[in-house]
């Protein structure tokens, strides 16, 4: 799928944009006492697509506005290119910012608009109008070019806002969650045009959002944060499937993933944990937890209805969703969600066995937060 699609070839999407790798380092910011972003440390690599994911308030947008230059760390440093930028101004740093809230020039056609930051960089007329179109067809507006901005649907005005942000060939592109204001179905739509554009131009690109379905659709690497930290970086499939924390754990993945309290400590080495009694295979820890407050973190997928099972409880309700259904399960550990093939027959009320796939499973300290290193999965 990637690396094809409805975008043209040829031109801006044949130039590759200049190389742009970005690091931040021990970057900090404060706002009198409070602490936006704490002592951020990573390098997105040149031509990634790196997307900063987390609640509401995490410090995302914060980051974003200090690599833009529209926001000066507390301390810390910004390199972009190698180059220190830190104290540099955002006219300085030869990078386009898209926001959700996008403004457009209103009195302005669909080609004045995309192509005003050609004309305010002074580019010969040919030239500005060349690579205008030549977005235009890129982002499929070529029809509209000629139009006012006033009448045109949410998903095309996105487009001419992307056109206008691309257009300039920035050395890296920086998106605060520019889909955030469509309904559902166009930012499907809309992401997917995204990830291939992105395929097409190589631009360096941080993207925020606090949507991981978003996130885990477009991004190569997924930086997780939250009160104003990172807890992870790491591809999607990493971080869906090997959590730092119980935070991401249960950030990412739809539905979240189980989590059963242990109530006991768990030794290093070992290779089971007692959940409400019941004795339930784990992979070997390589370290322990001394106290009685740690998880065993599970996915829908890795739970699995059997007659004997590792823990029972009873079918709290059914939801089917085409080739799985979404079993809810109350145990004596908790409510319990998993998938099952929609093949497998079950009703509301009755009483199931659960296994657990063992190599698949989590262990989070309940402390800490912090996932239990473990021995390697087969
Ligand atoms: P959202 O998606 O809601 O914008 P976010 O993860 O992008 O969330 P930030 O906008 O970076 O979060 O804000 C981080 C914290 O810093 C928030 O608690 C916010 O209220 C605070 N904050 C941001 N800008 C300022 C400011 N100029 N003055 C004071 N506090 C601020």
């Amino acid at each position: 799928m990637r690396g094809a699609g409805p975008f043209g070839s040829g031109g801006i999407c044949a130039e590759r944009q200049a190389l742009a790798e970005i690091r931040l380092q021990n970057l900090h910011k404060n706002f009198g006492d409070f602490v936006a972003v704490r002592d951020i440390d990573f390098t997105v690599d040149d031509g990634e697509f790196f997307v900063m994911l987390g609640p509401s308030g995490c410090g995302k947008t914060t980051t974003l506005r200090m690599i833009a230059g529209l926001e000066m760390p507390s301390s810390g440093q910004i390199l972009i290119d190698g180059e220190d930028v830190t104290w540099n101004r955002a006219s300085q740093r030869d990078i386009a910012f898209v926001f959700q809230l996008f403004a457009l020039y209103p009195h302005m056609t669909v080609r004045r608009n995309v192509s005003f930051p050609l004309r305010l960089a002074g580019v010969p007329r040919r030239e500005v109008k060349e690579r205008t179109e030549e977005i235009a067809r890129l982002l499929r507006i070529e029809h509209l070019l000629d139009l006012g901005v006033g009448g045109l649907s949410a998903g095309d005005r996105q487009r001419v806002a992307l056109g206008r942000a691309i257009v300039r060939r920035a050395k890296a592109f920086l998106m605060d969650e520019p889909l955030g204001a469509l309904d559902a179905e166009f930012r499907d739509v809309m992401c997917e045009e995204l990830r291939l554009l992105h395929d097409r131009l190589r631009s360096t690109t941080v993207y925020v959002t606090h949507d991981q379905v978003e996130a885990m659709a477009m991004a190569d690497r997924i930086c997780v944060m939250n009160h104003a930290e990172v807890l992870q970086i790491g591809k999607p499939a990493e971080v869906y499937s090997r959590p730092a924390t119980k935070f991401v754990a249960g950030f990412i993945g739809s539905p979240s993933m189980n989590f059963l309290p242990i109530g006991e400590a768990v030794p290093q080495g070992s290779k089971s944990v007692i959940v409400n009694g019941s004795e339930i295979q784990v992979p070997e820890t390589l370290e322990g937890i001394s106290h009685p407050r740690g998880f065993l973190g599970a996915r829908a997928e890795h739970i699995v209805m059997s007659d004997g099972g590792a823990l029972r409880g009873t079918v709290f309700g059914v939801e089917y969703m085409g080739a799985r259904q979404l079993v809810t399960v109350d145990t004596a550990a908790g409510r319990l969600k998993l998938r099952a093939p929609n093949t497998v027959r079950v009703k509301d009320g009755e009483n199931v066995g659960l296994d657990f796939m063992t190599d698949r499973l989590s262990l989070f300290d309940g402390d800490t937060d912090l996932a239990l290193q473990t021995r390697e999965r087969r």
